[in-house]
């Protein structure tokens, strides 16, 4: 008899696992025409975010002030600093000119101190400060910078700013983990400046760079077919380049190159065709920003583990998926990571031997039987297919705002220059995306487009951008 119970309770179990599957691979859904709708919205906000009315979007479309990307005749020993995700890095290097390129390259990373991401802003531009005097400190022989020349640096800063000139702007919000009110509206140049003051550093902050524009440019030096870039890591956002007279709200000069490069700030998209669930909405509203930021939550790797730790949750409390009790550890917000997920969806033993060893690890889940963990596998999926979808519409988008989602006659490839750590290490996420957008695309018109990895060249292209922004240029190289 109780062998017989058993085997009932194991039968239900099964079926509930499955109607909630079901159930959840409708809610979370993302069939190609609305994918075409999410591409059509992107568009029309887009147009909507390049006129004057800034509130009129939900995208910002910055103008970053770059209006020409890096050719190849830059020059010199240039600093960078990267500050946007959970590591912020300082980076050296020479720029050789067209023969040498990029001859010398230096960089240290520093994870930053999560007191320091939710603290005061002058705490947060010291320990920057600091970090990067230190590493100045680690010069060679080989540096050298001509009589009497500051040393010039490119500052990469990954959150929504709205930039006044090509080395000024302000920061209109924080983002991803980073919530520090004292800084909202500050300059963050001069914030960065005074720091460096502060620790007795004498260097010129000569490009103020959001990560997609730092990508673009360093995608553009090295391939010449690059028009947009697109960031997919902690958080999530693309830039391309714009025709000056595509742009309404740009009042300054047209610049000679005619074109103008764009920060979309995308991870703030938002429409009526997202597959928005309960479990986002309450992601979005325990949040450290509420309301904003609704695709960069649905998509990047700050987030994904975490919308599978709400699913997992609601599944343990209400269909027992770890049996009677709800294990504590799965209430804690942010606890399941997205590398975390990441190892257990690309689990190919039988036995799915990395689910189980995660689940216990991570989770405090010891000896979930296998038809649990194939569930778990299974919202895995859900989950960063959905993100890996819908981030091809919005690049799909960007394509069509462009005019290059259809056949080109030009042998010209359009490359997208991709970075982030999402989109390089979880592979079954960017596989998902490729063959996403080649759908979008069709066949004969996705052979003429390329996302290429551009693995953290936006600290490079920042450096190239400080470069060409130089307080010196015209002065005699020497
Ligand atoms: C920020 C963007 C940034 C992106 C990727 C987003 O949260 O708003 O400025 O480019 O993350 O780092
Ligand atoms: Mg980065």
């Amino acid at each position: 008899l109780v062998v017989i119970r058993r085997r009932k309770a194991l039968a239900e179990r099964r079926a509930r696992a499955a109607s909630v599957i079901e159930e959840l691979e409708g809610i979370f859904s993302t069939p190609i025409e609305r994918l075409r709708l999410i591409a059509d919205e992107m568009v029309e906000e887009m147009h909507r975010g390049l006129t004057s009315d800034s509130s009129a979007s939900c995208l910002k479309m910055i103008l970053s002030y770059v209006d020409k990307l890096p050719t190849g005749d830059e020059k010199g020993w240039f600093y960078a600093l990267d500050l946007g995700g959970t590591n912020f890095r300082v980076i050296r290097v020479l720029l050789g000119g067209r023969e040498s390129r990029v001859a010398k390259q230096e960089y240290e990373e520093v994870s930053i101190p999560p007191h320091l991401m939710v603290g005061g802003s002058i705490e947060l531009f010291d320990f920057i400060a600091t970090a990067l005097a230190n590493f100045v400190a680690t010069e060679g022989e080989e540096f050298h910078l001509p009589e009497g020349r500051q040393r010039e640096l490119g500052f990469t800063f990954s959150f929504p700013v709205k930039q006044t000139s090509i080395s000024s702007g302000t920061l209109i919000k924080w983002t991803k983990g980073f919530s520090i009110e004292d800084t909202v509206g500050k300059d963050v140049v001069a914030e960065l400046t005074k720091a460096l003051e502060r620790q007795g550093l004498d260097m010129k902050v000569t490009a103020l760079v959001n990560d997609t524009i730092g990508t673009l440019a360093g995608g553009r030096y090295e391939d010449q077919g690059v028009v947009a870039a697109v960031i997919l890591g902690t958080g999530t956002n693309a830039a391309y380049v714009e025709h000056a007279h595509a742009i309404p709200k740009w009042d300054g000069l047209l610049p000679s190159s005619g074109e103008m490069v764009i920060n979309m700030e995308w991870g703030n998209f938002r429409s009526k065709d997202l597959p928005i669930t309960d479990y986002d909405r309450a992601l979005d509203f325990e949040s450290l920003n509420p309301g904003e930021q609704i695709y960069e939550k649905m998509i990047s790797g700050m987030y994904l583990g975490e919308v599978v730790r709400r699913v997992l949750l609601r599944i343990a409390q209400e269909a027992s998926l770890f049996g009677e009790v709800v294990p504590p550890r799965l209430e804690i917000p942010f606890i399941l990571r997205t590398p975390h997920m990441s190892a257990m969806h690309h689990d190919s033993s039988p036995d799915l031997r990395i689910v189980a060893a995660k689940l216990k690890e991570v989770l405090g889940i010891a000896n979930a039987p296998l038809q649990t963990r194939k569930m778990v596998m299974a919202i895995c999926d859900i989950v960063a297919k959905r993100g890996a979808r819908i981030s091809a519409a919005g690049i799909y988008g960007i394509l069509k705002k462009l005019g290059r989602h259809t056949v080109q006659t030009e042998k010209q490839k359009t490359v997208i220059a991709m970075d982030g750590g999402l989109y390089e290490h979880y592979s079954i996420f960017s596989e998902c995306l490729v063959d996403t957008l080649r759908e979008l695309l069709g066949e004969e018109a996705a052979s003429s487009v390329v996302i290429k990895l551009a693995n953290d060249g936006s600290g490079v292209g920042a450096a190239l951008l400080a470069a060409s922004h130089s307080q010196y240029l015209g002065f005699d190289e020497s």
